[in-house]
């Protein structure tokens, strides 16, 4: 059983909490987009408000157990205080100066560590660093979806040492959406595959059919199954390797009855630049010089109405080179399908990664059922994977 704060009295409580503060900053060492720290809030002032300590630990960046400044999280504790926080920073995430800031911290304060990573120990899940950590806190709670899938120190090894540990609310949501939805979707489910290779969504397509009836697929994956095909694909992304795979997977999808719906048509280009000349081909007219960017209109209109008769909806992975303004269009089109199917009262979930920067750039966020913060994590969560941090929070049930 994995318990929310909710049920839980915070008063006089010290609260290790592992949040996800790896910001954007520019080579000023300033924070441009704060969007982490703010969606960390809802969890950080619970504990406040009950008279507990709420005990701040994240990573920045990759500093590798080194200490670099422009991954000190220093910029966050003022960020934090420009909100209005009154904030103890800590110049480690262990030892001395650590304890020392937790113990001069009183009700009403928010203690911020310094980057956990400053300390290789961190990644090694070392098990002295977690007792170190431990130390710090009467009770655990994680809030860090975005590096759930890794079974580092504080988001798995430092869970076990607390009786008392806890998801945050982001967490919480993404169990509830990503996993309940994949546990027990309602049906008819259709989930979108988009994407540069087939070869980081084969998981996810496998264990998708498990509970899927239809899957859509789009972006460069495609061309390798139109290969399997037999199709000319010109000089659109291939992975040559599996082309036998993208086979497979048609004829496992027909023996369980599944439905893999490909592209109809494609916009094609002579050279992979925004500026290239482009036009729109169905797909079997593909020439040689071609190189496929995007679907077509007439499979944005087929996918959105499989998206529109759905109850529930996946969506992983752009359906084109999105970045380039000309050939953004499919992937903009199924994010608004996305939002319609919404409306109508599905179940909508956009995994991270870049269909979520779509979904971003359209200012839809808020209307979707559930955008997942966590690139990696939401992906290993689609392939069926037991995330190590959400595991480590599982009590037994009294
Ligand atoms: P992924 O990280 O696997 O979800 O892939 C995302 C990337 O796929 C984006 O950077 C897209 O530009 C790229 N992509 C989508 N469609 C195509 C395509 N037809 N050709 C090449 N790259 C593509």
């Amino acid at each position: 059983m994995i318990k929310n704060i909710d049920d839980y009295n915070f008063k006089n409580k010290k609260a290790l909490v592992r949040v996800d503060f790896n910001v954007p900053m520019n080579h000023r060492n300033e924070i441009t987009d704060g969007r982490r720290i703010h969606k960390a809030r809802p969890t950080i002032d619970k504990i406040v408000r009950d008279g507990g300590i709420p005990i701040i630990i994240s990573h920045l960046g990759r500093p590798n157990g080194m200490i670099k400044p422009k991954y000190s999280l220093r910029p966050v504790a003022n960020f934090l205080e420009d909100l209005g926080y009154s904030v103890v920073y800590g110049y480690q995430s262990i030892g001395e100066e650590a304890e020392n800031a937790v113990n001069s911290a009183k009700v009403g304060d928010i203690v911020l560590l310094e980057n956990l990573r400053y300390n290789i120990e961190e990644r090694n899940n070392d098990a002295d660093f977690c007792k170190s950590l431990a130390k710090l806190a009467d009770v655990y709670v994680n809030d860090a979806f975005g590096t759930a899938h890794r079974a580092h120190a504080s988001t798995y090894g430092v869970a076990s040492l607390f009786e008392n540990r806890f998801c945050g609310y982001l967490l919480e949501k993404e169990i509830e959406f990503l996993g309940r939805t994949l546990e027990n979707p309602k049906p008819p489910v259709v989930a979108i595959i988009g994407g540069a290779k087939i070869s980081g969504k084969i998981n996810i397509i496998e264990n998708l059919f498990k509970i899927c009836d239809t899957i859509l697929l789009g972006g460069g994956m495609m061309f390798t199954f139109y290969k399997a095909l037999g199709y000319e694909i010109g000089g659109s992304i291939l992975e040559v390797q599996h082309v036998e795979l993208a086979t497979k997977i048609l004829k496992i999808a027909d023996e369980l009855g599944k439905n893999i719906v490909l592209p109809l048509d494609v916009v094609v280009a002579n050279s992979f630049r925004n500026d290239a000349q482009f036009k729109t081909v169905s797909c079997e007219m593909i020439q040689r010089h071609d190189i496929g960017m995007d679907i077509g209109y007439k499979t944005q209109d087929l996918f959105s109405n499989v998206i529109l008769k759905a109850k529930t909806v996946i969506w992983n992975g752009p359906m084109g080179v999105f970045e380039m303004d000309n050939f953004a269009r499919g992937t903009f089109e199924i994010a608004k399908s996305m939002v319609r199917a919404t409306e109508k009262g599905a179940i909508t979930i956009v995994g991270g990664g870049d269909s979520a920067s779509a979904i971003k750039k359209l200012n839809l966020v808020d209307k979707v059922s559930h955008l997942s913060t966590g690139g990696g994590a939401s992906l290993e969560f689609m392939e069926g994977k037991v995330l190590p941090g959400i595991k480590a929070l599982d009590v037994p049930e009294k």
